[in-house]
């Protein structure tokens, strides 16, 4: 195994199986792990911090909430500056329920992201989990790729 400079401080034996599923029944655990040896808690956190900006920011690296944000913002200055059309208040509405949709799919995707730190080591880093996002499986999550 690779060495990552950060062992001294950061390598630690993963919490047991036993643990997990007593304290986080609603996260699996990674089985396939093996418990005893020490791992590098501090390169998982960078990867799964990794995954979570990949799924905020999916290819091709656009930010889609922020995205509909500055577009409602645009309609809500020609509003106030009172030059809005019909067409742009309509859009206002459509780009509302579109931000809510791109807000729930990030979060979904940032919970994925974390799955795999989480059934190391338990949540307790990252996002707060949603018991939602993993209760019904996989049908949920629309990649839309
Ligand atoms: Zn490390």
């Amino acid at each position: 195994m690779a060495t990552c400079n950060h062992e001294k401080t950061y390598s630690q034996v993963p919490p047991s199986l036993t643990f997990l599923v007593q304290n986080y029944p609603h996260i699996a655990p990674n089985n396939a792990l093996d418990r005893s040896t020490p791992r590098c808690k501090l390169c998982d956190l960078i990867a799964a911090h990794d995954r979570a900006t990949i799924a905020e920011n999916p290819p091709p690296h656009i930010n889609v909430v922020e995205q509909i944000e500055r577009d409602i913002e645009l309609i809500q200055e020609l509003i106030t500056a009172d030059v809005a059309t019909k067409q742009d208040k309509e859009d206002l509405t459509v780009l509302h329920e579109q931000l809510r949709d791109a807000i729930m799919l990030a979060d979904i995707r940032i919970q994925v992201a974390w799955y795999p730190y989480w059934a190391i080591w338990g949540p307790g880093d990252g996002p707060e989990v949603l018991d939602t996002v993993f209760d019904d499986g996989e049908d949920l999550i629309d990649w839309g790729i």
